[in-house]
C-alpha cells in the first residue's frame, strides 16, 4: 500500500548487523515513504561496515546496541530508543534477532536447547515487554490498527509450524529451532490477546527460505526478495492481522 510506511513514525528492528534484519534497515531507509526513525538494533553496531554505511548515508537511522539475552543492554537500548522517539513513541517492533543451531535426535542436547529457546522465544518477550511503554505511547496517539499506530511483529518461520511438520516437511529435524519458533508463535498469540485490545497488533511472518548465514546459499529466495515481501505485507497491516502467521508473499499459515 503506497504511503503505509510513512504513516509509521519508527521502526525498531533487532538483529540487524547482517541478514534480513540488515535488509529490512536498508530497505526501509530506501523507501520513498519511509518510516521517518529507524532504529538498528545490535549486538556490536561497530563491527558491522554495512549497517554503518547505511547509518551515514540516510538520515535518521539511528544505531543502538542491543544484545537481546541481557536484561541491562535491553534497559540501556530502551533508555536510548525513548530518546530518539520522544513524546511519539515507538511504532513498531520487529523481533528478527535469532540463532539456529543444527540439532537432530542424535545431537541434541540441553544447552542447544536452552541457548535457542532464550534467543528465540524469551528474549522476544522481554525486549516487546520493555518496549511496551514506547509502543503505548504510539498507540495512544491514533486509533484504528496498523502502521500508523503500533506493532509487534515476530520474524517466525515455517519450521515452527506443527501442523506443516508432517508428512514430506517433516523431513528437516531442526529439535531446538523448530520448537523455539513454535514457542514464539505462541508468544505472537499471547501478546495479541493482551496487546490487540491496547491498539497494538501483533503477529508472526515468515520470511521465506532466505540466502543469508542462516538460510545457505542453497535458499530459494534472494534476501531482497524475501525483505520487499515482508514489507509490502506489513504496509497493509490491519486488525485483522491480530494473532495471525503469514508469509513474506501474505497468505496465511497453518499454525
Ligand atoms: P542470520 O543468521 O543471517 O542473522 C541473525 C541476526 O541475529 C544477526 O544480526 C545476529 O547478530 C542476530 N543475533 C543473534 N543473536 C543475537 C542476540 N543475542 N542479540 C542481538 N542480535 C542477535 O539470520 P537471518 O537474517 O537469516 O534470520 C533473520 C530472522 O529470520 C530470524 O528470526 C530467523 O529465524 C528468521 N528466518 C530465516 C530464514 C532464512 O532462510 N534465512 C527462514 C525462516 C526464518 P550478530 O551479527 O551479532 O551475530
Amino acid at each position: 500500500m503506497t504511503g503505509a510506511w510513512t504513516k509509521c513514525k519508527s521502526v525498531l528492528v533487532t538483529g540487524s548487523s547482517r541478514g534480513i534484519g540488515l535488509q529490512l534497515v536498508k530497505e526501509l531507509a530506501e523507501r520513498s515513504d519511509r518510516p521517518a526513525r529507524i532504529i538498528a538494533t545490535a549486538r556490536d553496531p561497530a563491527s558491522s561496515t554495512a549497517l554503518q554505511e547505511i547509518s551515514k548515508a540516510y538520515q535518521g537511522v539511528h544505531m543502538v546496541t542491543l544484545d537481546v539475552n541481557s536484561q541491562e543492554s535491553i534497559s540501556s537500548a530502551v533508555q536510548e530508543v525513548q530518546s530518539i522517539v520522544g513524546s511519539e513513541g515507538l511504532s513498531c517492533l520487529i523481533n528478527n534477532a535469532a540463532i539456529n543451531i543444527s540439532t537432530d535426535l542424535n545431537t541434541v542436547t540441553p544447552d542447544a536447547m536452552m541457548t535457542t529457546f532464550q534467543v528465540n522465544s524469551v528474549s522476544p518477550l522481554f525486549v516487546t515487554k520493555a518496549f511496551l511503554p514506547l509502543l503505548q505511547t504510539s498507540a495512544s496517539q491514533s486509533t484504528g490498527m496498523g502502521l500508523h499506530r503500533a506493532a509487534v511483529i515476530n520474524i517466525s518461520s515455517i519450521l515452527g509450524s506443527i501442523q506443516a511438520n508432517w508428512g514430506e516437511t517433516a523431513a528437516f529435524k531442526a529439535y531446538a529451532y523448530r520448537t523455539s519458533k513454535a514457542a514464539l508463535n505462541m508468544l505472537t498469540r499471547c501478546l495479541a490477546v493482551d496487546l490487540g485490545p491496547k491498539g497494538i497488533v501483533c503477529m508472526s511472518l515468515h520470511p521465506g527460505w532466505v540466502k543469508t548465514d542462516m538460510g545457505g546459499p542453497l535458499a530459494e529466495l534472494t534476501v531482497e526478495e524475501s525483505v520487499s515481501g515482508m514489507l509490502s505485507v506489513l504496509s497493509t497491516l490491519s486488525e485483522d492481522d491480530n494473532g495471525g502467521f503469514k508469509d513474506y508473499r501474505g497468505h496465511t499459515l497453518p499454525w
